[in-house]
């Protein structure tokens, strides 16, 4: 593989624009918005510039890798000489049939299509192409050049020598894969939503305080944030969103989402994002205050 065009240049489609092009891959990178590539290729070169000042990279290497990346507003002319296609457009499901049956369209025929999402299913965007075997779930963790992992999602058709290129890649990459199967939230969200949900049902029923909860795994399991925290991070509105494909997925009611985290969606407080989530945030520090909550 040699050309990867990566849809969206949002949060998590600089950072694997970024490592494909650091490891001298080609790299096309696609966003309906010109702003979003202006403010991707911005991102990519700050990135680089702190890889450089920890002398992780030479300004060289920088240069270089910076000169690997091309963007284009026109799906079409960003994937016509793709090897690889790694989708990381908005979670959103109409949006990624329809960009796969586009892709599908316009892709060599011996492309592979991997998606980025969170929470979709990999068998249900497959299905939206003629390639289902080529389709499969590249979940990159965030933010991408600093995480380890990713979740190798196989659709129910996906073949096996795609799962084996993908595996080789992404530990190309310096990445660790884990291969799993695709059912809802996979493996990462799977066990992570229902905990992050726990964490605001305690906060809910008046258990404890933000910084109470968040301290206690912290301390208590050595996690290095806060449940609360890091649904912060994440976005609680993607939280809900996934939390919502978990409770249509396997139809229990444990996996409700929590009132409060509808609640706080409802009133645009959506964690860092919004700028107050279940902590307020200031713009361009790393100061976080708990919120009091009632
Ligand atoms: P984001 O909102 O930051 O970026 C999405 C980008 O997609 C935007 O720039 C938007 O303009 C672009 N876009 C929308 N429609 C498009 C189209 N038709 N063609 C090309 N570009 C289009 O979102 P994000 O946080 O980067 O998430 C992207 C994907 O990665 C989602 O599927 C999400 O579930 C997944 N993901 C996110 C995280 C995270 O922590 N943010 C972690 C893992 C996976």
């Amino acid at each position: 593989m040699r050309h990867i065009s990566v849809i969206g240049s949002g949060t998590m489609g600089n950072g694997i624009a970024h490592v494909f092009a650091q490891q001298g891959f080609d790299v096309a990178l696609v966003d309906i918005s010109e702003e979003a590539l202006r403010k991707g290729v911005s991102t990519i070169a700050k990135n680089l510039d702190r890889q450089v000042l920890k002398s992780i990279l030479t300004e060289s290497d920088k240069l270089a890798t910076l000169a690997r990346i091309r963007t284009a507003t026109s799906l079409e002319e960003g994937v016509r000489d793709a090897d690889l296609v790694v989708e990381a457009a908005t979670e959103n499901s109409d949006l990624k049939l329809r960009i796969f049956g586009q892709l599908d369209d316009a892709c060599p025929p011996q492309c592979i299509l991997a998606s980025n999402t969170s929470s979709i299913s990999i068998t249900r965007i497959a299905a939206a192409t003629g390639r289902p075997d080529k389709v499969i779930g590249m979940h990159f963790m965030n933010p991408v050049p600093v995480m380890k992992l990713v979740e190798v999602i196989n659709g129910y058709a996906t073949a096996s020598d795609v799962t084996e290129r993908i595996v080789e890649l992404s530990r190309h990459l310096g990445k660790t894969p884990c291969v799993v199967q695709d059912y809802p939230g996979f493996v990462a969200n799977r066990i992570l939503m229902p905990m992050i949900n726990e964490a605001i049902r305690t906060l809910h029923e008046g258990v404890a305080d933000v910084a109470a909860i968040d301290t206690v795994m912290k301390l208590g399991m050595s996690h290095p944030m806060g449940p609360l925290q890091l649904a912060d991070f994440i976005g609680l509105d993607v939280c809900l969103a996934i939390l919502q494909v978990l409770q249509e997925g396997f139809g229990q009611p444990a996996y409700a989402p929590c009132p409060l985290l509808v609640n706080m969606v409802r009133a645009g407080r959506l964690g860092v994002k919004s700028g107050e989530g279940f902590y307020r945030y200031v713009p361009g520090s790393k100061e976080a205050t708990p919120v009091e909550f009632r």
